[in-house]
């Protein structure tokens, strides 16, 4: 897509500094890294949201996650990650092409756990929501 930044990186358009290649993915370091070695991980081709990404891209991206994070723990050991995905706008989502976030993780870094990004679980419970899905 011409006005997508993460296709214009792609393209060679835009510098990045990348962590993993293959023909599938493209994962390079975020320029407001919110920790040492903060790096998403995106399709080459370009899907908006998860919603529209292909089972066998679901797949190629999952493989870019893995390689790209056996590649931060060679290079900078960290001692976990956090990896999540911001999807759609009201999730955070500011970049329209699907992508991966990674976050590595040390001790006394400051940081939370996937949990702290939202506590606001509504007033009916598990037990009334999970009769919905019956
Ligand atoms: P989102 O909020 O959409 O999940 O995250 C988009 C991420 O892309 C942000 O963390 C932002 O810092 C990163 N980002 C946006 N523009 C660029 C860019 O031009 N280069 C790089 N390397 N990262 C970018
Ligand atoms: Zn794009």
């Amino acid at each position: 897509m011409s006005n997508c930044i993460f296709c214009k990186i792609i393209n060679g358009e835009v510098p990045n500094h990348a962590v993993y290649e293959d023909k599938n993915v493209l994962a390079f370091l975020d320029i407001f890294p919110h920790a040492k070695g903060h790096t998403v991980v995106v399709p080459k081709k370009h899907y908006q949201d998860l919603e529209q990404l292909p089972e066998i891209e679901w797949k190629n991206l999952a493989i870019g996650l893995q390689k790209a994070m056996d590649r931060l723990r060679k290079v900078l050991n960290p001692e976990g990650f956090n990896i999540g995905i911001n999807n759609h706008e009201i999730a955070g989502q500011a970049v329209g092409h699907v992508h991966w976030h990674i976050l590595p993780r040390w001790q006394k870094d400051g940081g939370g756990s996937m949990h702290s990004i939202i506590k606001n679980p509504g007033e009916q419970g598990v037990e009334k929501i999970a009769k919905l899905f019956i």
